[in-house]
């Protein structure tokens, strides 16, 4: 298979906690392809993730998507370095984990604007700070999941916290489509990640999940990586505001 070559591109990836992070495989399946990268972090997560950065050869920039005047330093600092940018990749999603079991109808006014903040907004205004650099057009990416669209348990906030970034998704593609940038989302099968671990159950989610799919075997970060791959590249460019499953056909199965 010939490989993907994004020789001369340049990357911001947003998310990387761990090495287990969806966002750290897409950081090094793009510099495997020849990207350069910067990776945004919190703060909080920066003695896990700067052991990490040389493998990729990343530039290392703490932002918290919260806040502001984080997001303007962090954006002035990629552009000093790098000049331009032509990849976002927001693999991002935070809720308070007592709203991540029990009953929806029990979310707190807090916990659903902490989720829609973090988890939703944040891809609006990484956007918004990022455009000004895509001269070249772009390709914008976010990590979403299938309890946006179905019921799962315990998921309850982050499900409808995950319809709103969809929906963003699409909005941001017709905004931005004439520039030649194109926004879309991947919807990941469930993958044990420190996010993912905040969810009630999720072990049994995991079980569950492999003997049901078609695919018979858990979803996988590097394939989700691959398919961020293929949506940075020339292969898509045809491809704008779409949510490509990556989940060995869960969404597929009535029952
Ligand atoms: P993760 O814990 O490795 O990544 C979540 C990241 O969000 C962390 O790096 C964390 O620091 C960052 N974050 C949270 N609040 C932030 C803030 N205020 N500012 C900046 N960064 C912030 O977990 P993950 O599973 O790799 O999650 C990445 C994305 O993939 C999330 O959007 C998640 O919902 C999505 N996703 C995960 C799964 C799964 O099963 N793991 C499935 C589908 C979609």
């Amino acid at each position: 298979m010939k490989p993907i070559d994004l020789k001369g591109k340049t990357a911001f990836v947003f998310g990387v906690a761990d090495e287990h992070s969806i966002a750290w495989a897409i950081a090094k399946a793009l510099h495997a392809a020849g990207c350069r990268i910067a990776i945004g972090h919190q703060d909080r997560t920066a003695e896990m993730v700067k052991p990490l950065l040389p493998q990729v050869n990343a530039l290392d920039i703490v932002c918290d998507v919260t806040d502001d005047v984080q997001l303007d330093t962090a954006f002035e600092t990629l552009k000093k370095e790098f000049g331009k940018l032509d990849f976002l990749i927001h693999s991002i999603a935070f809720a308070k984990r007592e709203d991540l079991q029990g009953q929806f109808v029990d979310t707190s006014r807090r916990g659903y604007q902490i989720a829609q903040e973090v988890s939703s907004y944040s891809l609006v205004a990484l956007a918004k700070h990022a455009v000004p650099l895509m001269t070249q057009g772009g390709s914008i990416i976010a990590m979403t999941y299938y309890g946006s669209e179905k019921v799962i348990p315990n998921y309850n906030v982050m499900g409808v916290a995950k319809a709103a970034l969809e929906a963003c998704i699409r909005y941001l593609a017709a905004d931005l489509g004439p520039k030649q940038i194109r926004v879309n989302g991947i919807s990941a099968g469930p993958i044990k990640t420190m996010a993912a671990s905040a969810v009630k159950d999720f072990d049994k989610m995991l079980g569950f999940f492999r003997q049901k799919v078609p695919l018979r075997r858990n979803t996988e970060a590097a394939e989700v990586a691959d398919t961020a791959v293929f949506l940075c590249s020339e292969l898509s460019r045809g491809i704008t505001g779409q949510v490509i499953y990556v989940d060995e056909g869960y969404n597929i199965l009535g029952m």
